[in-house]
């Protein structure tokens, strides 16, 4: 098989826009694949074939396109004539001595003025195979199916499809910044935000040098692993621990969390801004945790004025963390760190922070200044994949 066949499907639904979405997908597909020989990547009428080198690795191939948001599915495919004989042909040499207990052709047309039906086509085909290999033909469940797509001058056949990592391309949905601890929520949350096209930038809050370096390493490794998906990323580490000791000297323990967070808001909604981030995201789920009750959300939503994202608000612990291990961040949040927020946190945070509380509590602090120090006192990680 000499080519890939990659099938998009949301995109369909982008009407005026579909052009650019598709411009965007194999601009991605072409990053993702820098390195490997590929010797063209083309768009055919709602598909994209990308012709493989002689000595590409197809487990290296599939591996990065699985990553690759807007992809409904995908395969190794080849081309053929229209002819049924010559066509049939070419798919019983691929097939070589590949057996199966049934199967069947399953056609489609990409252009539907071509001079014959689909069934015919499957039919003709499926029956010059079935001659050959004395195959069962099994029209509901087969156990490999050959697929054919019916172009103006020749068309696609491959067998079986892979499953593509769905979502929209990278880049197509704007720019966001996620709040990202080491914890196993707020990957799982960024991720999301990727697969529905966001470029995600990535805000991290440590404690060092009162704590170790362990949390930044931790999320040094899983921005790493979050680049994979969308090729580019950025990390921002911003020393919290200060700011920390600095509440901890004016505020009541149960209030302390509450501010803890709104203080990381305000500090995010200034990076966001800066790089044009229009919203932030968070790993928060309702009730999971004690900040994490509907009234403390929303005390702590009141300290920004961006919008802010909650992919995983409605999801169960265990869900989150299937997913997690599912994209590859699990192994890595589950390796305990301190973090930051283990610093000076109460035994028994407020559930319900009343805004009005905070807010006198916050008048002790000077706010302005806390938050400007943290952001001079950031530094910024690039990543790259492929590196
Ligand atoms: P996670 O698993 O993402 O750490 P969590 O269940 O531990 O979530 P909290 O600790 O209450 O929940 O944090 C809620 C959200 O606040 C996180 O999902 C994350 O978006 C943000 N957050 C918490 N701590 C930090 C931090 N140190 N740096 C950046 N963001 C943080
Ligand atoms: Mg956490």
């Amino acid at each position: 098989m000499n080519s890939i066949v990659v099938h998009y499907k949301e995109l369909a639904l982008k009407g005026k826009n579909r052009p650019w979405f598709i411009q965007m997908l194999v601009r991605n597909l072409k990053a993702a694949l820098a390195g490997i020989h590929i010797r063209a990547f083309r768009s055919v009428m709602g598909r994209i074939e990308i012709e493989m080198g002689p000595e590409t690795a197809w487990e290296e191939v599939r591996a990065r396109i699985s990553r690759v948001f807007g992809i409904a599915n995908f395969c190794p495919a080849n081309r053929g004539p229209h002819d049924f004989d010559a066509l049939a042909s070419a798919i019983l040499e691929d097939l070589g001595d590949r057996e199966t207990s049934s199967f069947r052709v399953s056609a489609t047309r990409a252009d539907k003025r071509l001079p014959f039906t689909s069934p015919t086509v499957e039919r003709e085909v499926g029956g010059r195979i079935k001659e050959v290999k004395g195959w069962h033909v099994d029209l509901s469940r087969p156990a490999l199916t050959v697929h054919l797509e019916m172009l103006p001058d020749g068309a696609f056949y491959f067998f079986g499809k892979e499953p593509g990592a769905g979502g929209l391309p990278t880049g197509t949905s704007g720019r966001v910044a996620c709040l990202l601890s080491g914890g196993i929520d707020s990957p799982v949350a960024a991720y999301r935000m990727m697969r529905r096209g966001c470029t995600v930038v990535f805000i991290h809050f440590h404690s060092y040098p009162i704590l170790s370096r362990a949390s930044q390493e931790k999320v040094r490794e899983i921005a790493g692993l979050l680049t994979k998906y969308q090729l580019r990323s950025r990390l921002a580490l911003v020393p919290f621990g200060e700011l920390q000791q600095q509440v901890v000297l004016a505020v009541a323990p149960e209030l302390r969390v509450v501010i803890y967070r709104r203080l990381m808001l305000r500090i995010a909604e200034r990076l966001a801004r800066k790089w044009h981030a229009r919203a932030l995201v968070t790993g928060e789920v309702i009730g999971q945790v004690a900040s994490q009750t509907l009234e403390n959300m929303t005390t702590i939503a009141d300290a920004t004025r961006l919008e802010i994202l909650r992919p995983l608000v409605g999801m169960d612990k265990d869900e989150i963390s299937a997913e997690a291990e599912r994209i590859g961040t699990y192994s890595i949040s589950i390796i305990s760190d301190q973090d930051c927020c283990t610093l000076f946190t109460p035994k028994h945070p407020a559930t319900r922070a009343r805004l009005a509380d905070v807010e006198k509590a916050e008048a002790a602090l000077p706010i302005e200044e806390m938050v400007l120090s943290a952001v001079a006192a950031m530094t910024v990680e690039d990543f790259r994949f492929p590196i």
